[in-house]
């Protein structure tokens, strides 16, 4: 069994349940572990503190699996994906329509650098560390048993890859090949791209904030004549669908790519009853967009841009770029409107974030008060002693 010692003075994030070990914090490897290996963490005393898996290609050499002394075999593997997805199952009850979660959080779900997504009857995996690119084979068969759908697709294309010594991997793992047009249902229908579509196909961290969006409209505007809805950075219209539920509601749906777009218009066509007069989709950088519009005309903005600071460093620029979208689409809400802002950036912390949309309130003279903070569906889980976990913040807010 190999072990990696801990320098003194460096076990208190270990024992806290950190479960990331930069290799600063190393001061031994004894035995001779095989980049991926399972290896025991003990203290420099010799103490036994976790058991993970080493990567000495990656900053983070081990991430660890347990803090308990026990095996890390196929029946860990077994007990530890079937406990995320039944966390899942009283989340969301089995209904006649299409599923779509997340089944398994990575560290959040104590399962370091794997990602399962559920859309209908298939399941999307994406393996971002070695240890777990190299157990694919086993997580996918036990998925296969715990959870017997029609098919497991990798969507393994992801930068953070090749800071592990990976390249790229995507195709079907197990069972069959989702079609093109894969259908869930939130509320409404909507096609997935698994092959090509952001992250493993679409951004279910927003699902419970899309359905806020459409009880803020159920409660404030549903009375009303018109309400309208701007919904920058659309992606495949998720956000705009939830408004278009009310007959009532007009939306604009910006995002910069004209191949997302085209889906947020076919997922549209596929729920008739919503009224296609009432949506309008506009290919535009959201940056000029923004400079372009100069009168308050918005009931409710939403602003869901991608991420921005992607490390420490870019953490400046970052947010003089929330600011610039967030002064600007302030700027476009009638008073009493609302704006409903978020930031994906692990880089920016919540407070930060507020700060900088504090700074952005203040440059336009108007008011704001938050009614919500807001953060990923509960399906995302974010792990207490992992802060990294919790990269998406936003904020609801009333602007006068
Ligand atoms: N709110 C969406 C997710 C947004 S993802 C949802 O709930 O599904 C961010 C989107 O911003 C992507 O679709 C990307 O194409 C778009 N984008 C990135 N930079 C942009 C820019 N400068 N202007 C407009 N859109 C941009």
């Amino acid at each position: 069994m190999t072990t990696i010692m801990i320098g003194k003075g460096r076990e208190k994030p270990i024992i806290q349940q950190h479960p990331w070990i930069f290799s600063g914090a190393i001061a031994r490897v004894e035995g001779d572990p095989a980049p991926g290996d399972i290896v025991t963490v003990v203290s420099s005393n010799g103490k036994f503190l976790a058991r993970g898996y080493w990567n000495p290609k990656s900053q983070i050499q081990v991430r660890i699996l347990t803090w308990r002394d026990e095996p890390i075999d196929d029946a860990w593997w077994r007990m530890m994906l079937n406990r995320a997805i039944q966390a899942r199952a009283t989340l969301y009850p089995a209904t006649e329509h299409p599923i779509a979660c997340r089944l398994i959080n990575a560290e959040n779900d104590y399962l370091p650098g794997l990602i399962v997504d559920r859309y209908g009857d298939y399941l999307v995996l994406q393996a971002l560390t070695l240890g777990i690119d190299q157990r694919k084979e086993l997580i996918v068969q036990l998925l296969s048993e715990l959870l017997p759908l029609k098919g497991i697709y990798e969507r393994s294309d992801v930068d953070v890859r090749g800071k592990e010594g990976l390249k790229f991997a995507t195709g079907v793992l197990w069972g069959a090949e989702p079609p093109v047009d894969l259908e869930i249902w939130e509320d409404l229908r909507l096609l997935i791209d698994v092959r090509d579509g952001h992250k493993t196909g679409f951004y279910l961290d927003q699902a419970a904030n899309r359905r806020l969006l459409f009880d803020l409209i159920n409660n404030v505007y549903s009375t009303q004549a018109s309400c309208r809805v701007l919904n920058l950075f659309s992606y495949t219209g998720g956000f705009s669908l939830q408004a278009l539920r009310h007959g009532n509601t007009e939306v604009i749906s910006v995002d910069s790519s004209q191949e997302v777009l085209s889906l947020a218009e076919r997922n549209l066509a596929l729920n008739p009853r919503f009224d296609r007069s009432k949506a309008k989709f506009v290919q535009a950088d959201v940056f000029d967009y923004l400079r372009e519009q100069n009168t308050a005309q918005f009931d409710i903005v939403v602003l869901d841009p991608p991420k921005f600071a992607q490390n420490q460093q870019q953490i400046e620029k970052a947010a003089r770029g929330y600011k610039d979208i967030n002064l600007n689409a302030i700027k476009l809400i009638k008073p009493g409107g609302y704006l409903m802002t978020f930031s994906c950036s692990g880089a920016i912390s919540p407070d930060l974030f507020q700060k900088i949309v504090f700074g952005a309130l203040a440059d336009t003279r108007r008011q704001a008060q938050i009614l919500k903070h807001l953060g990923a569906s509960e399906d995302h889980p974010i792990a207490l002693t992992f802060p990294e976990g919790e990269y998406l913040k936003g904020l609801l807010l009333r602007v006068y």
